[in-house]
């Protein structure tokens, strides 16, 4: 067989060859084979980003407590698809298998490719790779849900699912035994019980002789098994491939950052976000609507007198955002650091990165805020460091004491909530709970992304019935 030929032969009425048509012959996908494609960097770098847009509605539609896989929480997650502009993915996370227009193999087409590049991506470290895998298999069981039966069938057949139902035979033998667990209305698989973990844990399911009995709405756990462990291979086998792949330097620029690159709304000087911020009350503005990272730089410096490289340029960058202007910001550092070091020595090490940070020194750039991502990827916590997030880099103990220290009279259960999330590394929607046990009057309607999302909202909530009090933790500037 001329197989390069059939692969290149075009077909005219959807413009795919006939190979990538039996590629992308359902909606849903196992990713099995790596994309052959001529792609530009342009098209690389925005397509990948509007599958990590999708992760992270996936994720944040999660954090807000629906119900995973409910009707809710799907109806929330493609709502919100939509709302960003992101159809290509709709339809094809919404297909019902078989669909056949052109449409529909360029959506199975991109899937495809972003799901390459994004498993490329989060391969590279055991935090984004869990992290990825997560997204990946929320969305796989999302779209599962929507297949049609023919599109389901089709799907189990083209990855040799050989998933078949029990005879009759066995059904009447099963309704003996099981006594009354299993519904003759049915239809049972037979699957062995190692597939079927997940059903076990939520009682879903009959076990006998090392076989799990399962009705046809709940083989989706069985194949989402299969998929998890097939793509835990792969994630190891491309974060081999990784280090090889970023040799090229533009390649490196696009895959290192694509995890961390912010998608929401814009803070930059100049984008209108800006407030009138009296330095003067900047002591009680922070503790009133400082996120925990900025507050806890703030407190370093208006305590110790100090901040290290990191921390005074994660924190400059957020003062600048919200508004403080470059000689308030100098006053401010300058006025905390020469309690211990002399005012030609900070004269000449600090003034000049302020300015710089500002824009007004070098290339004179308008340098952007830290969004969460970055901010949590800083890897702060070393010695003497106050940089990063403190959801990801205080000790149990120290992210005890400071929520103790910052949450007036929480409701039961609340700081166990908190502390539960920031172990199991949720760190944004520790932020994000925080931020409603200190702010009950704000409707949030997505997780806090940036440390100046996080200001703006409560900064607003003046009048709000804000829990946040003047507590130790900060000392007046
Ligand atoms: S989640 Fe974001 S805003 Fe909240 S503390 Fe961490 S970095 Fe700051």
């Amino acid at each position: 067989m001329n197989f390069v030929a059939r692969k290149r032969r075009i077909l005219v009425d959807t413009g795919f060859t006939e190979y990538e048509m039996g590629l992308y012959s359902n909606d849903l996908q196992m990713y099995t084979t790596p994309p052959e494609i001529k792609i530009t960097l342009r098209e690389f770098e925005e397509q990948a980003l509007e599958r990590v847009k999708v992760y992270r509605i996936i994720e944040q539609t999660s954090a807000k407590g629906i119900t995973k896989l409910s009707e809710e929480w799907r109806k929330a997650i493609l709502d919100e698809i939509k709302a960003q502009g992101l159809k290509t993915f709709v339809k094809v996370f919404t297909g019902t298998g078989l669909g056949k227009t052109e449409a529909d193999y360029e959506g199975r087409r991109r899937d495809h490719i972003t799901h390459f590049i994004c498993r490329l991506t989060y391969s590279r470290t055991e935090e984004l790779r869990r992290w990825f895998m997560t997204q990946e298999m929320d969305l796989f069981r999302l779209r599962w849900h929507y297949l049609s039966s023919e599109g389901r069938q089709a799907f189990l057949k083209s990855n040799n699912l050989s998933y078949t139902s029990i005879s009759e035979e066995e059904m009447s033998r099963l309704l003996t035994l099981s006594n009354g667990l299993v519904d003759s209305t049915k239809e049972y698989y037979k699957v062995p019980f190692t597939e079927v973990f997940d059903l076990i844990s939520r009682r879903r399911i009959f076990l006998h002789k090392g076989f799990g009995y399962i009705t046809s709405q709940d083989i989706i756990s069985v194949i989402a098994t299969q998929f998890r462990s097939f793509m835990s291979k792969q994630m190891m086998l491309c974060s081999n491939l990784y280090s090889r792949i970023i040799e090229d330097e533009r390649l490196k620029a696009i895959l290192g950052n694509l995890n961390t690159v912010y998608t929401g709304k814009n803070y930059t000087v100049g984008s209108g976000n800006a407030h009138e911020i009296d330095i003067k009350q900047l002591g009680t503005i922070a503790r009133r609507a400082f996120p925990p990272c900025m507050l806890s730089l703030y407190s370093t410096l208006t305590n110790q007198n100090h901040l290290k490289h990191f921390g005074r340029l994660q924190l400059i960058l957020f003062l600048k955002g919200i508004g403080v202007k470059m000689e308030d910001a100098l006053y401010l550092y300058r006025s905390e650091f020469t309690k211990k070091m002399e005012p030609d020595k900070f004269d000449k090490e600090h003034s000049y990165n302020i300015r710089h940070s500002y824009g007004k020194e070098g290339k004179r750039t308008n340098y952007t805020p830290y969004a969460c991502m970055k901010v949590i990827n800083l890897n702060g916590g070393g010695a003497g460091e106050t940089h990063g997030c403190p959801f990801k880099t205080f000790e149990a103990n120290q992210l005890n004491k400071f929520l103790a220290d910052n949450i007036s009279n929480p409701e039961p259960g609340e700081v166990r909530e908190i502390i539960d999330l920031a172990k199991n590394k949720h760190y944004q929607i520790c932020c994000t709970k925080y931020f409603q046990t200190k702010n009950p009057g704000v409707k949030l309607n997505s997780i806090i992304e940036h440390p100046n999302q996080y200001f703006e909202l409560s900064y607003s909530d003046r009048n709000s019935t804000s829990k946040t009090e003047d507590k130790k933790s900060v000392a007046s500037s």
